[in-house]
């Protein structure tokens, strides 16, 4: 849906037939086109193709309620003298996704590392705290950068869909994006500069294995 660009609709399927459903959108775009996020799930839900029928007889059960998402979309400074901040404080939903359970589990966990470390050293000094960012930024700074280049690139639908043909028709791409978002994949900056990497994706890169359809 051209409209929610850089934004999607999720539907996540509860027990007892309810389904927890929402609009996601950037701020800035939300204030730029005005856009009411509330009313417009109610509209779209309503009037698309895509869903009209699906949710002809569902019911609202409950109050349509707004949250905002700290993205990782810059690098923050994460900690400083006695303290350090960890998931959404410390903005590090991934940009493309709106996720951060599990980077916000892992922060938790760099976290206590360092407070232990702060606590044997005996140092809570900003400068010792920095330990903390360094290790945030190596273990998810790649990802949350690389979330971000894919969220810009949604505001060029036409690059998207010809990029997903790609991708989802050709091996190599798809275990490269993989790789990076497991974190296997060390230099994929490097990698991208390189031009066999792009022959690969246009030319090569062999067949993905047959799966279930879109
Ligand atoms: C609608 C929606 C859908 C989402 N879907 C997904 C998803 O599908 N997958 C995913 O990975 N992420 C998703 N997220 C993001 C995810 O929920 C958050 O990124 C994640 O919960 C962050 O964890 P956290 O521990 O940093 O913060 P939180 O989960 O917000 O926990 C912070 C806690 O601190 C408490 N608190 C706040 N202030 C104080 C205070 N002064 N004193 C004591 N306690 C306080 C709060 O009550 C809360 O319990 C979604 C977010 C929203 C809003």
């Amino acid at each position: 849906m051209e409209e929610l660009i850089p934004g999607y609709l999720w539907i996540f399927p509860l027990a007892d037939r309810e389904a927890n459903v929402g609009l996601a959108m950037r701020s800035d775009k939300i204030s730029e086109r005005k856009y009411n996020l509330k009313h417009n799930l109610q509209r779209i839900l309503a009037e698309n193709p895509a869903f009209k029928d699906r949710f002809a007889q569902a019911e609202l059960v409950d109050d349509i309620r707004g949250f905002g998402l700290p993205m990782g979309s810059k690098k923050r400074k994460l900690s400083g003298e006695r303290y350090m901040l960890v998931g959404d404080a410390g903005h590090l939903i991934d940009p493309l996704t709106g996720e951060d359970i599990g980077n916000a589990i892992f922060s938790g966990v760099i976290a206590a590392d360092q407070a232990i470390a702060c606590v044997q050293a005996q140092d809570f000094s900003a400068r010792f705290m920095r330990g903390y960012d360094r290790r945030i930024r190596r273990v998810m700074g790649r990802e949350l950068q690389l979330g971000y280049v894919f969220q810009r690139m949604m505001f060029y639908p036409r690059l998207i869909r010809f990029l997903m043909k790609r991708v989802y028709n050709n091996r190599f791409v798809m275990d490269f994006l993989q790789d990076i978002y497991a974190d296997s994949q060390k230099n994929w900056v490097k990698q991208v500069k390189r031009p066999l990497f792009w022959w690969k994706v246009f030319w090569g890169g062999g067949k993905r294995e047959a799966g279930p359809e879109w």
